[in-house]
């Protein structure tokens, strides 16, 4: 049986091996997908242990993305981002980054047009970079808005957009088509708004990449009347590019969506 897995420090928290092991099952792939916890000092030799073992492939999340970088070849886009979340083997060890075309996807599943469109993208880490990068290749006007503004002003240099600070989302959010929210801020319930709620208004998207909870972004953008994404189709869609990468077959999205869902309820009704 092939393994599959995700490594990350933590990683208990992982929705992928619910999200994988029911899209392996559903393609008829005699396969399985684990999380290991790998800590940033051994993933070098994780990856080749993983390599010898026959694993039909990778995901890494924090912290070890961008670490891996320095171990594998990695494809140009994952290079540009800056990280890696897939690594396949084929032969070779190789790098890749699905989530900024899961992103892409899941605005584009939501009827959303993204050429001339004017982006205000807030944050500037790793889901930033690869939402950035993706949407770039769509034709969007990008504006970068982050708390550290210079990491704003080098990822808006690198795929020509404009870099501003939080500050300025009180003159950006309202001439938006699109508002994405790429930082951690909403994670946890009481985290301050980025921006006050009055900004936001009718025919909005508003995408906070966020999947864990609905955060107060998004109670906002449904009150104002603009339309509300959350981060499970994100997730989704990267999760099925990697599995495009590992077998060249197109991914089952709506069973990995219902396990998504599924294990998200599951762990709020164990909170309560
Ligand atoms: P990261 O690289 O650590 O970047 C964090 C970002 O959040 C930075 O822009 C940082 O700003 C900003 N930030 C953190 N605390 C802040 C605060 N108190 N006020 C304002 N800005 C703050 O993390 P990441 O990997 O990009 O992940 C960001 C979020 O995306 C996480 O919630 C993660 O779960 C989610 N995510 C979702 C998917 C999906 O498939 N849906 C995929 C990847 C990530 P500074 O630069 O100023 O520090």
């Amino acid at each position: 049986m092939r393994v599959y897995g995700i490594f990350g420090d933590p990683i208990g928290h992982s929705l992928s091996p619910a999200m994988h092991n029911a899209a392996l099952a559903a393609m008829g792939i005699e396969a399985c997908y684990h999380a290991f916890r790998v800590p940033p000092h051994r993933l070098k030799e994780a990856i080749s242990g993983a390599e010898a073992m026959g694993f039909g492939g990778l995901n890494l999340t924090i912290p070890l993305k961008e670490i891996a970088l320095e171990i594998i070849e990695a494809d140009d886009l994952a290079r540009a981002i800056g990280a890696v979340n897939t690594i396949s083997f084929d032969g070779k060890v190789r790098g890749h980054n699905t989530d900024g075309k899961g992103a892409i996807r899941s605005l584009q599943d939501a009827g959303v047009r993204l050429r001339g469109s004017e982006v205000v993208l807030i944050g500037a880490g790793g889901a930033a970079r690869a939402i950035a990068y993706t949407l770039a290749g769509e034709g969007a006007e990008i504006s970068i808005a982050n708390r550290n503004v210079l990491r704003a002003e080098e990822l808006a240099e690198s795929i020509g957009g404009s870099a501003f600070g939080l500050k300025d989302l009180e003159r950006l959010i309202p001439r938006a088509d699109v508002v994405i929210n790429a930082t951690s801020v909403g994670m946890r319930e009481g985290n301050p708004r980025l921006f006050p709620a009055h900004l936001l208004k009718k025919g909005q998207v508003v995408f906070d990449v966020i999947y864990s909870r609905e955060t107060e972004l998004l109670k906002d953008a449904a009150a104002a009347g603009a339309a509300a994404l959350d981060g499970v189709m994100m997730l989704v869609y990267q999760g099925a590019a990697a599995l495009q990468i590992w077998t060249g077959r197109e991914a089952p999205v709506e069973v990995m969506e219902q396990a998504v869902r599924a294990s998200l309820r599951e762990r709020r009704e164990r909170r309560r």
